[in-house]
């Protein structure tokens, strides 16, 4: 055996943010040996990711942990307590630093003094023979992990000569004894002075030693010089919106060039209330002058005002709305148009590269390789969904902001930041970005207005016109809470919101859940993310690291009708019905809807199959009484 057993490995960074958190113990295979993963010294600033972004879908999460001795750390941290890094490189050293004789009459305890060396070159002081690691540890749900060394020695003897007597089968039972008098000095487990919580021993290859906490969220980089420019405030969400409902000149300008462009808003103004807006913007198109930019797209939009931004709400739930619309009108805007900018621009930029279904139907190659497909368009319109797009490189942001240990389920946890990578006082995040798959289905306004009202959560009168397409977009503007659904764990106290989010949430998991037997992925390996404010749901596949490149584009182009057939079933019935549908929180069970919760947005919360197939006094979203707006000639989509 080496003396020196500090060991660098490398590995893809998707892999290390996977399993190789820092702090983490794994077995060094070659060497039969237990490593702990080293902070991660070899690390890469990140400088091109949203801070506040990633401050918020943290903050997002600390709700979910017990954090009884690490609340001050993580209660209102924000975008300048953080440092985001990527990993380069993982290293190890030797951990537990307990060894013991292999020599059954002999069974004399070392101890490394060092992490660097084994002792005693690997062979027993007393006896010669080879010495092995003792590969069991105790951890506490704060976070705590020791080695199972005596924590005590002999009380005339010391540490002089300490045995291990292996008595029983199960190391619980294990003792440490002095072998000068016989006494009984300690056992492996020991206990965590702060919160009493100390589990052990466990072997180290146990799954409860290191749990990763991890997010992903969408992440679409701005393009362009004037990228960092981009306010970060309400009149970027306004932006985005006049690009939604159409009031933007997407022809000759980008998203990003518009927000950073101020814009005549008075001489816009002028003519507007002299001309009429569309005289006006008439003119100006025939003098060639482009007189909008972001003052004068706040304006056509400022009218648009979501729940939780009116009225006496703070100031930070405010932004945290604007943000977060912002973000879901950005992201399918992207994912579902693609750059409208030239592409030489985007360089090696991953951007998302879409392909509608309507693309794919129009063509009559697609359609004679894939009769199937025929059927594809009816089942939709069935279903009540408008459009659905396949996205190459749709992008992601994977996010290691921590670890638990000890217990799963993170209510019972404590959570643990990361050491530093360069020492100093802030939280490191470690991230990675990676290019993905994903199926981004639009649901028809109109269908859910329709359901909305025989439900009566909405009236008669409090209907868009649904024949105006621009007035049905800005009705979902102006009527869901996106801050009400940031924390999975509190319920959503305004009406149409937690109507709307249940409905798309529940669809998007009787898709995801019938995904994976069409294109041979693992549910497991598949993610969600909902769009309620659009509407609209996104199914991706969660991992670049074990999925076969590709597989989305066969669901989508060859197998969308028994997938979403498939996914109608199990709005329909779940195995064990009698019980789940009288489910008072919902009719969602491990049976059916549940999925693993690492692939969940709202850690299956929020899931009802009732709203979706009724059988009962609700009227459900796929029932026959609700119709939709979407139309017959598949070129008006
Ligand atoms: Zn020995
Ligand atoms: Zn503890
Ligand atoms: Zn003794
Ligand atoms: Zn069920
Ligand atoms: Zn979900």
């Amino acid at each position: 055996m080496s003396r020196n057993s500090e060991f660098e490995m490398e590995r893809g960074v998707a892999q290390i943010l996977n399993s190789y958190g820092a702090r983490n113990v794994f077995d060094f295979g070659q060497l039969g040996l237990t490593m702990q993963t080293n902070p991660w010294g070899r690390v890469e600033e990140i400088d091109d990711v949203d801070r506040e972004r990633v401050a918020k879908i943290i903050q997002s999460r600390i709700g979910r942990y017990r954090n009884r001795t690490t609340a001050d750390e993580w209660e209102n941290i924000s975008a300048d307590d953080i440092d985001l890094y990527r990993p380069l490189k993982i290293e190890g050293r030797l951990f537990p630093l307990v060894f013991y004789c292999e020599n059954k009459s002999c069974r004399k305890v070392h101890t490394a003094t060092e992490p660097g060396y084994l002792p005693s070159n690997g062979q027993c002081r007393a006896c010669g023979e080879s010495i092995t690691q003792l590969p069991f540890v105790n951890v506490c749900t704060c976070g705590r992990l020791e080695d199972a060394s005596p924590n005590r020695g002999c009380s005339q003897h010391g540490f002089d000569d300490i045995r291990l007597n292996k008595r029983a089968s199960e190391p619980a039972m294990w003792r440490y004894e002095c072998n000068k008098c016989g006494d009984t000095v300690d056992v492996l487990s020991s206990s965590c002075g702060v919160c009493n919580g100390m589990q052990g021993p466990l072997p180290t290859a146990s799954s409860r030693i290191f749990y990763s906490e991890k997010a992903v969220e969408v992440d679409i980089p701005y393009i362009g010089d004037q990228a960092e420019d981009i306010p970060k405030d309400e009149s970027w969400a306004h932006v985005l919106m006049a690009a939604h409902l159409g009031l933007a000149d997407l022809e000759s300008n980008t998203i990003e060039n518009l927000a950073t462009t101020e814009g005549m808003v008075d001489k816009y103004q002028k003519w507007v209330n002299r001309l009429g807006e569309e005289d006006a913007q008439e003119m100006f198109d025939d003098m060639d002058q482009d007189v909008h930019g972001r003052e004068t797209l706040v304006a056509e939009t400022e009218h648009i005002t979501p729940p939780d931004t009116e009225g006496d709400v703070e100031e930070g739930t405010r932004a945290l709305a604007y943000s977060n619309i912002a973000h879901q009108l950005f992201t399918f805007q992207r994912s579902t148009n693609g750059y409208e900018g030239d592409m030489d621009d985007l360089k090696d930029t991953r951007h998302p590269i879409p392909k509608s279904l309507s693309h794919f139907l129009q063509d009559s190659d697609f359609r004679e390789r894939h009769p199937q497909s025929g059927r594809y368009r009816p089942q939709l319109t069935a279903s009540h969904i408008r459009q659905a797009w396949i996205v190459d490189q749709f992008p992601l942001l994977n996010i290691l902001y921590g670890y638990t240990r000890a217990d799963s389920q993170s209510n019972k946890v404590d959570l643990r930041s990361f050491p530093h990578p360069r020492e100093r006082a802030t939280t490191p995040i470690f991230a990675d970005r990676t290019p993905s798959e994903a199926i981004i289905f639009e649901i028809d306004r109109t269908a859910i207005i329709n359901w909305l009202e025989a439900n009566n959560v909405i009236t008669a009168e409090q209907r868009p016109d649904t024949s105006d397409e621009a007035a049905l977009k800005e009705w979902f503007l102006n009527n869901i809470a996106t801050t009400e659904l940031d924390n999975p764990f509190t319920p959503i106290e305004h009406d149409i919101t937690r109507w709307v989010y249940r409905l798309l949430h529940s669809l998007s998991h009787c898709l995801l859940a019938r995904a994976g037997e069409q294109c041979g992925l693992a549910t497991s390996s598949l993610s969600e993310r909902i769009f309620p404010v659009i509407p609209a749901i996104a199914v991706y596949a969660a991992s670049t690291e074990n999925f076969a490149l590709g597989s989305m584009f066969t669901l989508f182009k060859t197998r969308l009708h028994p997938w979403v057939s498939d996914a109608r079933d199990l709005a329909d019935q779940c195995l064990i019905d009698a019980t789940c549908r009288e489910n008072p929180a919902g009719a969602a069970c491990d049976a059916c809807l549940h999925i693993e919760e690492t692939s969940c947005e709202a850690i299956n919360h929020h899931l009802d199959r009732r709203i979706v197939r009724s059988k009962s006094d609700i009227v459900g979203f796929w029932d026959e009484g609700i119709s939709n707006g979407i139309p017959d000639d598949i070129s008006q989509l």
